[in-house]
């Protein structure tokens, strides 16, 4: 068993080097179908992203050649493998996990990878609907220590460093495509408490970044964003990706000489191969957005071009930051980013477990941890209007009467009524209740 996996490990590593080096991965969309069945494949199309905010497909070898020896378990590293809270919300079943790890910073670095942990999680809320919705998040910062400091291919193809993720510019010939040894963000991906985002930080102030859209890991994080931690526009990077990981969106892109699309109507939100009279007739698809006004500039309509085709698919709105970095996402784009971010986190939290046995003589905190959301109380079922919207309460206010041996049930609902999510099938995500039993 060993010396087979170790057989494949290495025919892995020489494909993907050959690929590499010759230019000849395949085109991008699949992976590489010369992977053997059941392993890894070899390379994954992953997204580049030009300085000017054009984005383009590549092909990434899913291992590195530049990971350190280091960090092959030949011995422990102090520092290396620590956690760190950069913004701690709660409870991680309750929020939505995002685990930025650094590459390229060397133990005496771990400090600076921490503050360009906390600026890009910085450039990332300031677009919305991350600037209203923080208060879903956790941030872990996870220390990956590296034997030297900075990422190979920075500042030029000659430049070769050792790292603990194995980062390298110049990824499958494109100098901004930023890539990473996937098995070993995994191995310290897992070190935080949860991971439902990574984000990989290069220890570099070179612009670049890569997307790793089609990731699937056992941890539970869809898709890898890699970016410069010291280049403040590779934080658009990320929050691009994150549209494909957790808003299910698609690019809004086109490629020339891709010509007409003749497929069925895909399955994300932000394309379609109707025109906006046959959306609106269907009611599907954007169809309630359509001609209000975006966030990104414009009316929303039907705009020919998206998911790579030129011709026969319709995107929301011209320039979405599906379709180009620096921008503001769609109606549609933030509808599916909020459903998105409620499925990993919930409206309300309490520091006290639902379901627990309380008393008059309790009190009880809930929290709120997106502005605007309300707050009903019910009390065996019947509704307590004078407490809406209270946060805290001393369960003596609630004045039980009956046995003190017969538990009441005290429920918190509570709803994010933002205009922002129309589709009533998504809004059902919108609300969550937590309920306890309380004795007089
Ligand atoms: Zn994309």
């Amino acid at each position: 068993m060993h010396r087979t996996a170790v057989r494949t490990t290495t025919a892995l590593l020489t494909a993907a080097l050959t690929a590499a080096l010759l230019g000849s991965a395949p085109a991008w969309g699949a992976p590489d179908e010369s992977a053997p069945t059941g392993s890894a494949p070899a390379t994954r199309p992953v997204e580049a992203f030009a300085e000017d905010g054009g984005i383009s497909h590549a092909q990434a070898p899913t291992t590195s050649p530049f990971l350190a020896a280091q960090q092959q378990g030949v011995a422990p590293v102090p520092g290396d493998g620590d956690v760190t809270p950069l913004v701690h919300g709660g409870d991680p079943a309750t929020k939505l996990d995002v685990v930025v790890i650094g590459d390229g910073y060397s133990a005496q670095e771990q400090e600076k990878f921490r503050t360009d942990a906390a600026e890009k999680w910085r450039e990332m809320t300031a677009v919305e609907p991350y600037a209203t919705y923080r208060g879903l998040f956790n941030v872990w910062a996870v220390s990956a220590v590296s034997p030297e400091s900075g990422v190979t291919g920075d500042p030029d193809q000659a430049t070769v460093r050792h790292t603990a993720l194995g980062s390298y510019f110049w990824c499958d010939g494109v100098e901004r495509l930023l890539c990473v040894d996937e098995k070993a963000v995994e191995r310290y991906a897992a070190k935080a408490p949860q991971a439902d985002l990574v984000l990989v930080v290069a220890n570099s102030a070179k612009y670049g970044g890569a997307g790793y859209n089609d990731i699937k890991s056992p941890l539970g994080y869809e898709g890898i964003a890699t970016v410069a931690g010291g280049n403040a526009k590779s934080g658009q990077i990320a929050v691009h990706e994150t549209g494909h990981s957790l808003g299910k969106l698609a690019d809004e892109y086109a490629y020339d000489g891709q010509g007409t699309y003749q497929g069925a109507e895909p399955a994300e939100a932000n394309i379609s191969t109707l025109t906006a009279d046959r959306m609106r007739g269907q009611g599907t698809k954007w169809s309630r957005w359509l001609g209000q006004a975006s966030p990104d500039g414009g009316t929303v309509g039907t705009y020919e071009g998206g998911g790579y085709y030129p011709a026969g698919l319709y995107r929301p709105t011209e320039n979405s930051i599906m379709r180009s970095l620096g921008r503001e996402f769609n109606l549609p784009g933030r509808e599916a980013m909020i459903a998105g971010f409620y499925r990993h986190a919930t409206p309300l939290t309490s520091p006290t477990a639902t379901g627990s046995r309380l008393t008059a003589a309790d009190r009880l905190t809930v929290d709120l941890p997106v502005p605007g959301t309300r707050l009903h109380w019910y009390l065996d079922g019947r509704e307590l209007p004078r407490i809406t919207g209270r946060t805290a309460l001393d369960l003596a206010e609630l004045k039980l009467t009956g046995p003190r041996s017969r538990p009441h049930l005290l429920t918190a609902v509570a709803t994010d009524p933002t205009p922002a999510v129309a589709d009533p099938a998504l809004r059902s995500n919108l609300t969550a209740s937590l309920s306890w039993l309380v004795t007089r």
